[in-house]
């Protein structure tokens, strides 16, 4: 049988449906695997097998053409290849990837939407449904847009899946909306898209106390409960700062608005006024803080980040910037501006601390014979510092993060220096934190796929993230979050809290339920757990870091999203995942029958889901 040819990248790239169904039928014959890769936004072991010469692995980056099927006032049909990307992929690897191929684009220059989006829209649209992504919304959900899939399954066969189907149809459908490339290849997906809309919001950052607008542990107090909260808002999420001392809650919320003529945009600073400049610095503070003890891996894990100074620097477009960019988002930095930036920052958080300015206090005995020892190392102190000991202190780590990006690891200070701030940081990082989260509000109004995806301008290289995320019957919420912040309290001790909150964030937000069968929202509106990992943070948080959320929250019947890290595979949480998602049994059986040699199964699968 013929088949188009390998890439040099190693992966296959049909542009037909008849090239990628003689690829399903060349691996169903010889008995080998094929995967086929989105924008490769989950983890890898979710997306390809093992690898070797017997796997075929697709990308589907020449088969994105979106076909307009009807056209009205107030909606549309399209037929849109399963390459195509939702928006922009900025690190696309076959660098095909443009705002205007992007479905979002497509559909909002002829005045229509999709009603749903999730945090980023790199995603391609059948990776994005395969694991179930949504934004965060418990009105509102991609799968109203769904009339349909075109999918080809294991033995080559094209099946047509449609929404409003009845009997094997309907389940055909039901069982591969949210599939994991398990029953077979998308191909193509139908969508009914709606007329677009604007959306108008805020993000108030405030403790999650009584000043904050929710009450985020309890019933309600006058104030809302966090579940009804989440089911008066049209879209929101909300970004848990739960250190010790630190406490911050940021509730980005917004709602749809017809467009108008005269609408302004006003896009959304995730990052503030200066986000360039921001995100360098956040990114640079996060791999130093996230490595103190062995400074010596930085500089290799600075790689990227000195290729955004340097884009910075020759004044290349923000490749995050949605396609009406903020003009302040191109500025160019230089190391220097950026170690200014986080030295200011310390500096003004370190005043913030209750009792460092005290003659007697313990950090400041601490710390004493090695600042002074620094201060006298390091050229040129007496024309920089002043003379409150949180002027010294925020130069002192300034310098530390100047030592490390020039790759000063061997000045003698320079580890000793870590050490210290290392043994610090528990108390200290509500100080450290506030620079990037501080409270206030802030108002934004964009076009629905600038204004949905917020973490678009998270660049995935400067903030690397790790993922898991844990979806819970929205009826739970409460519990979920007194439970959480029980457990990251840490009985107080603030290095055991440190050790469970980490210096990352948690996300939650809701998904409105699902009738896919493998969906974690299957049947349920579900509040999401999303718990953040700084992706170059020494060690590995499948084992450091996430079991302690996974076993805290069992006990609620969580069921998890596909596309980020799952609990060990091993046959107690198979079995957890069966009591859970009560059609997975459906599921399976269908995946044996549309799969009979498994060519789509991988080992990760197979161990995750308990498939023998
Ligand atoms: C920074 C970041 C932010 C995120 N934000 C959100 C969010 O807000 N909400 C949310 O729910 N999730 C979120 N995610 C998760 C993300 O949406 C999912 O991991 C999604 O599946 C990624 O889509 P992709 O195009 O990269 O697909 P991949 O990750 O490449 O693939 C996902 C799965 O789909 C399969 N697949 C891909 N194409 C096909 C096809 N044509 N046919 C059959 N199978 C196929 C793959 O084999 C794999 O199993 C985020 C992830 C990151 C890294």
């Amino acid at each position: 049988m013929d088949i188009i040819e390998r890439g040099g990248d190693g992966f296959h790239h049909p542009s037909t449906q008849d090239e990628l169904r003689a690829l399903v039928r060349f691996a169903h014959d010889r008995g080998i695997k094929l995967r086929v890769m989105g924008s490769g936004h989950s983890v890898a072991g979710a997306i390809l097998g093992a690898g070797g010469e017997d796997e075929i692995r697709v990308m589907l980056d020449r088969y994105v053409a979106v076909t307009w099927v009807e056209e009205h006032d107030d909606y549309a049909v399209v037929d849109v290849q399963a390459g195509c990307h939702l928006g922009r992929a900025p690190y696309d690897p076959t660098e095909s990837s443009t705002w205007a191929s992007s479905l979002n684009v497509q559909l909002q220059r002829k005045g229509y939407a999709l009603d749903d989006l999730g945090g980023i829209s790199h995603q391609t649209v059948s990776g994005f449904l395969s694991t179930g992504s949504s934004g965060g919304s418990l009105t509102f959900s991609v799968e109203d847009n769904l009339l349909g899939f075109t999918f080809i399954d294991g033995t080559g066969k094209v099946h047509r899946a449609r929404a409003d189907a009845e009997g094997e149809e309907r389940d055909l459908f039901d069982a591969v909306g949210v599939s994991m490339g398990l029953l077979g290849v998308i191909s193509e997906v139908r969508l009914r898209v709606r007329k677009t809309f604007n959306v108008v919001g805020k993000q108030v950052t405030s403790s999650t106390g009584a000043d904050c607008a929710v009450d985020l542990f309890g019933a309600g107090d006058g104030r809302p409960s966090l579940t009804q909260y989440l089911r008066d808002t049209g879209y929101t999420r909300l970004m848990w700062w739960p250190q010790h001392d630190f406490g911050r809650i940021q509730m980005w919320e917004a709602n749809r608005v017809d467009p108008t003529p005269d609408f302004e945009v006003k896009p959304y600073l995730e990052l503030g006024r200066m986000p360039r400049l921001a995100s360098l610095a956040g990114s640079l503070l996060y791999t130093i803080i996230g490595n103190l003890d062995d400074l010596s891996v930085v500089p290799d894990k600075l790689v990227n980040w000195r290729r955004h100074l340097e884009g910075s620097l020759e004044g290349e477009p923000d490749p995050d910037a949605c396609p009406h960019p903020d003009p302040s988002r191109g500025t160019a930095y230089s190391v220097g501006e950026v170690v200014a930036y986080l030295q200011k920052g310390l500096t003004a958080g370190l005043k913030r601390h209750p009792t460092l300015g005290e003659e007697s206090s313990p950090a400041r005995e601490r710390s004493k014979g090695l600042i002074e020892a620094a201060v006298d190392a390091i050229e040129d102190a007496a024309h920089e510092v002043g003379d409150a000991i949180e002027d010294v202190l925020g130069w002192v780590l300034a310098k530390l993060i100047e030592l490390v990006v020039d790759g000063a690891l061997t000045f003698p200070l320079t580890q000793k220096l870590a050490d210290w701030f290392k043994g610090e940081l528990p108390d200290w990082i509500d100080e450290v934190l506030g620079i990037f989260v501080s409270e206030g509000t802030i108002t934004f109004q964009d076009c629905w796929m600038c204004g949905l995806p917020m973490d678009n301008q998270m660049d995935d290289q400067l903030w690397p993230t790790d993922f898991t995320e844990l979806w819970i019957p929205i009826e739970r919420t409460g519990e979920v979050m007194c439970a959480m912040r029980d457990w990251y309290s840490g009985d107080g001790d603030p290095e055991v809290a440190l050790a469970r909150t980490g210096t990352f964030s948690c996300e939650l937000y809701p998904a409105r339920k699902s009738r896919f069968w493998m969906s974690p929202a299957y049947d349920s509106d579900v509040f999401r757990v999303d718990v953040f990992w700084f992706g170059l943070n020494a060690g590995d948080p499948a084992t450091d870091f996430y079991p302690q959320f996974w076993e805290l929250l069992k006990r609620f019947d969580f069921r998890p999203h596909w596309g980020k890290y799952l609990p060990p595979p091993d046959a107690s949480w198979a079995a957890h995942y069966r009591r859970v998602l009560p059609r997975m049994a459906d599921f399976l059986t269908l995946r044996a029958k549309l799969d009979p040699k498994g060519i789509f199964l991988t080992d990760y699968w197979a161990g995750h889901l308990g498939i023998e």
